[in-house]
């Protein structure tokens, strides 16, 4: 089974600026071969092979027109020809679109590194030739530092290490073959019920708190909402001819101010829910069983849409489902019409109507207090035995 990786790099400013320069490099190979390839093309002329193509490329290295190429891994511009060919071939099988030049303004900034020479630990990514000083690359002082500390399994072969820039930060990824556990967990099986005052509570009474309610994404948001509402100000100010919006340059700095805010609550989310599912699944249920949430159903109430939007109860049940095979955890996912809420846990008697609001459950049967999303997450873990 294959797994990825994808973690943020944090550069100091010369290795950033080397970053963009490899990207570059990059993207001058790839359009190079574009341009041989069509011209090719055009001319009725036979495809050129990779071979051909990289073989040729070594002599324009190695001429001294471009004396900045030498001071790129020659990985880089190999990976990048290899693109432009397989963009080809997969042109010529009808798979994809006429290739097309890769270009700056819409932010194409990626490269390969070489699997045999990526070098990677807890805490540290050491990239070919980032450092232009051999000495500094030889005494490790230029390995760039990883935003999260462990996440990548250090000391196995990677596959296809790539790093990309998706205009604030730059990121790594790999894929690492990974044997998943043949043996089944044998913990206690495990009921959790999403929702939105709790993103997720456990059987096992384990509550995971909504990290939208946190007092440092609450603020974020509300800067978001602030800068959003000014920069609509500033462009119908702008707008005074009616005609067209145009950009100042003030609105494209809010803008950027904007992405970032963005960027930043998608990244607290994701690593939160990323935290949950793997604490989770370190407890070793035999089982876990999920609600079938009708997502769609409940953003079209527009109370609620953008909560559960925040909550990408999607994205959780995904990791879920994901972790869980890695370590031999079975994941059932129960009818979307089991009354998880509605049925006592104490006599299983039935409320026909429960309303949202009512967070503790009182059993008009037996008497028998609980609170609700506590109640679903133990049914849910009946649903499963
Ligand atoms: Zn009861």
């Amino acid at each position: 089974m294959l797994k990825s990786f994808k973690v943020m790099l944090v550069p100091n400013n010369e290795q950033r600026t080397r970053l963009f320069q490899f990207a570059g490099t990059a993207r001058f190979a790839y359009n190079w071969a574009l341009r041989k390839e069509r011209e090719a093309h055009d001319a009725g002329e036979k495809f050129i092979s990779n071979f051909d193509l990289r073989k040729e490329f070594t002599v324009l290295r190695n001429s001294g027109e471009y004396p900045w190429l030498k001071t790129i891994s020659n990985n880089v511009t190999k990976q990048a020809i290899k693109d432009c060919v397989d963009a080809f071939t997969n042109f010529f099988k009808k798979q994809s679109r006429y290739p097309r030049f890769k270009s700056k303004r819409r932010g194409d900034f990626s490269f390969y590194q070489d699997t045999d020479k990526i070098r990677i630990t807890a805490t540290q990514v050491k990239l070919e030739m980032i450092s232009t000083s051999r000495r500094k690359n030889r005494r490790q002082l230029n390995w760039i530092r990883l935003a999260e500390v462990e996440r990548i399994p250090v000391g196995v072969k990677y596959k296809q290490p790539r790093i990309t820039f998706d205009g604030l930060n730059w990121w790594l990824s790999v894929t690492v073959e990974f044997e998943p556990e043949k043996t089944q967990a044998d913990g206690e099986p495990l009921g959790i019920d999403l929702g939105i005052k709790n993103l997720a509570v456990c059987s096992d009474g384990t509550i995971y708190p909504n990290i939208n309610k946190t007092k440092t994404v609450k603020r974020l948001k509300k800067k978001q909402r602030r800068l959003q509402r000014s920069v609509s100000r500033k462009y119908e100010m702008n707008n005074t001819k009616g005609e067209s919006y145009s950009k100042t340059r003030n609105i494209i700095k809010s803008e950027r101010k904007l992405l970032r805010i963005h960027h930043r609550l998608a990244n607290i989310r994701q690593n939160y829910r990323h935290q949950i599912t793997s604490a989770i699944i370190g407890r070793k249920p035999s089982s876990i069983t999920l609600e079938d949430l009708n997502v769609r159903g409940m953003m079209s109430n527009r109370h609620l849409s953008k909560a559960v939007q925040e909550q990408g109860f999607y994205e959780f049940r995904r990791q879920i489902e994901y972790k869980a095979q890695w370590s031999g955890i079975i994941v059932v996912i129960a009818d979307r019409y089991y009354p998880s809420s509605k049925t006592c846990v104490a006599c299983g008697h039935m409320k026909k109507n429960l309303r949202l609001s009512e967070r503790i459950y009182h059993c008009e049967n037996c008497g028998n207090e609980i609170d609700r999303d506590l109640q679903a997450a133990i049914n849910l873990r009946r649903y499963a035995s």
